[in-house]
């Protein structure tokens, strides 16, 4: 049926029609459209009301139930109306660690309500969300799609009494902590730009070498030569794995008759991270030009930027910046007069942890559930939509033009052996300077937390790390003589993973962090495998119930041998992401959960302490 003359439900505004349009020539297959149209109507109307799921179905060639199913599983889609200005509080690992809790209980007093309710005149409804990913800017809310960070009580009130007058409180212009006086052991590669009058727009980006690898590679370089300087480079994956960036493309088979997609992972949502949002709010040309160099090494003329819901305005960058790379011609057809066709398109999530694992985050893509797929096939050869797919975090692929400009050898250098060149760290929490800062792997973690991030708040004792985002086994503060480098981490039984570094001081309750991080992955867990719906949910309760001071002793073990029991034996990482940190708490401060049986709390006497003083 031509598209005109399809039965229409409703008539939806001319932006939002063309919008659709547009989504739908964005994808090979129909259903790839319905997340990003589910996120564009709820955008329009305030929640997706029982009309608008009907057109969408019916514009993509789907039942009703199956638009209402995959909805479902998404926390940000809405099928009733929020309140006008839509109040979310991250409650998670880094804004817990400085109040959190408290700017969420003085929203719910201040409001009159409470989570997941609007208020009577329908101007506020408000919701405790987990990680938002503004963890160097916490602790932090969001109105509707806005950044407000670094809040307290006071602040907050002041927001809120200027929407009660109608007036839009300006949102934070970057994230913090983003830009800040480079430290003197920062080496500069791919923060280079940050700080930079207008380094989003093209004009600033070709001015500061921008586009000159996507020339070398080309026009210079074979695709095999490019993947070769990216082995060279000793690059690793920086979503949280390590895997080698020039062996994961190598994979991709040459002959495949098939389409081949490079996939961007930008769904950053491991709570304590927030580095792949400055890397596309202040230089999103990079990541364009890193992937559509990743699109000549492995043949394929098809790229897709998946960004987490929660950055919804950063869809809105990446979309003006990918029009001016179509515009320059740096993407499109017959890039740069060389022969090579490669696309993209931005593809927004809708609020689902899980995404982010790379199988997940293709189910999504395709308009379904984030359930994981069971591997192998892995992706490289069967990945979106059955092709081969390469699929690299939005660091990694930010990485791809500077290797190319200064050679693999040369990015290797500045790291350690097998773990080259440099990452961004998202260090929050406990310290004086919480920032996002550059630096070369291997670097020391503890001048990591005593010299960029300006030691200890109040001068207080380091108590525990989280090195690299809340799935990490933790290290105590007797542990930090360890080099950043993946290997380094892994030794002493963590991992870098994603570079989210939490740091927490000697206040804190090591029973309270079990319990928020369990209440995260029991949030996130989509429930297919036994161990981790039934492990996260019981250890939540557990630790909800220890934490109150109503644990048993038996729990403690209990509650070690529940977290060993989900350990590879499920489909994804998830619930060992969920078990790691729990059974290194339990292991290294137990004294602590020893302690609640007695009714006693690290951060309650801490409080207790606090309002001593006042
Ligand atoms: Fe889903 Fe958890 Fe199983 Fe992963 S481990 S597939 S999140 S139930």
């Amino acid at each position: 049926m031509h598209e005109g003359q399809r039965n229409r439900v409703m008539q939806l505004p001319p932006q939002l029609d063309e919008k659709f349009k547009q989504l739908l020539s964005r994808y090979p297959v129909k259903r790839s459209a319905l997340i990003p149209m589910m996120v564009y109507a709820q955008d329009e109307f305030g929640y997706l009301g029982d009309e608008i799921l009907d057109e969408i179905a019916t514009r993509l060639d789907l039942q009703k139930v199956q638009v209402e199913e995959t909805l479902a599983y998404y926390s940000m889609l809405r099928r009733k109306p929020a309140g006008r200005y839509h109040i979310q509080v991250c409650t998670n690992i880094s804004c817990m660690l400085r109040g959190g809790n408290e700017l969420y209980a003085h929203v719910q007093k201040r409001l009159g309500i409470g989570n997941r309710e609007v208020s009577e005149s329908g101007t506020f409804s408000l919701e405790e969300v987990e990680c938002m990913g503004a963890c160097t800017g916490a602790p932090a809310i969001q109105v509707n799609y806005d950044f407000h960070e670094n809040l307290d009580p006071d602040k907050v009130d002041a927001i809120l009494e200027q929407l009660e007058a109608g007036k839009v409180p300006k949102p934070v212009p970057v994230i913090s902590g983003a830009l800040h006086e480079r430290n003197k052991d920062e080496v500069v590669v791919i923060s280079k730009r940050f700080g930079i009058p207008d380094a989003k727009k093209i004009d600033a980006y070709l001015k500061n070498d921008g586009y000159k690898a996507l020339k070398k590679a080309l026009t210079q370089m074979t695709p095999d030569a490019i993947i070769e300087e990216v082995k060279k480079s000793n690059l690793r994956g920086r979503g949280g794995a390590g895997f080698p960036t020039g062996m994961k493309w190598a994979f991709i088979p040459k002959d495949s008759p098939k389409p081949k997609y490079v996939l961007c992972n930008a769904d950053e949502s491991e709570p304590g991270t927030s580095k792949d949002r400055p890397l596309m709010e202040l230089d999103p040309h990079q990541l364009i030009e890193g992937m559509v160099i990743a699109g000549r090494a492995i043949g394929s003329h098809q790229g897709y930027i998946y960004i987490r819901g929660e950055y919804r305005y950063l869809l809105d960058i990446m979309d003006v910046a990918l029009a001016e790379a179509y515009a320059k011609n740096f993407v499109g057809k017959n890039i740069q007069g060389a022969g090579f066709d490669f696309e993209i398109s931005t593809h927004t999530g809708a609020g689902a942890y899980e995404c982010g694992e790379e199988s997940a985050l293709m189910e999504s893509l395709e308009g379904k559930r984030g359930y994981p797929r069971i591997k192998p096939p892995f992706p490289a050869t069967v990945g979106l939509y059955g092709c081969p797919t390469v699929i690299n975090n939005a660091e990694t692929l930010s990485t791809i033009p500077a290797i190319i400009n200064g050679g693999g050898e040369w990015y290797a250098g500045l790291g350690v052996p097998k773990n080259g060149g440099t990452r961004l760290y998202s260090i929050s929490g406990h310290v004086n300077k919480p920032g996002i800062y550059e630096l070369p792997l291997g670097y020391p973690l503890r001048k990591l937390i005593y010299d960029v991030a300006g030691g200890m708040r109040n001068g207080k004792k380091l108590k525990a790390v989280i090195p690299g985002g809340s799935s990490c086994p933790l290290l105590s503060a007797e542990e930090i003589d360890v080099p950043m480098d993946y290997d380094s981490v892994a030794k002493i039984g963590s991992m870098l993973g994603s570079g989210g570094t939490v740091i927490m001081d000697e206040d804190t309750c090591m029973v309270d962090m079990a319990r928020r991080i369990m209440h995260f992955y029991a949030h996130e867990s989509c429930g297919w495998c036994i161990p981790c719906r039934e492990g996260t949910t019981w250890l939540r309760k557990m630790l909800d119930r220890f934490h109150e001071g109503a644990g048993r002793e038996e729990d403690i073990p209990l509650i070690d041998e529940l977290s060993k029991n989900m350990l590879g034996r499920t489909f994804c990482a998830l619930g060992d992401a969920a078990a790691l940190p729990t059974i290194s708490i339990v292991k290294k401060w137990r004294n602590e959960f020893e302690e609640h049986l007695s009714g006693k709390c690290r951060h309650k006497a801490a409080d207790d302490v606090l309002a001593v003083a006042h």
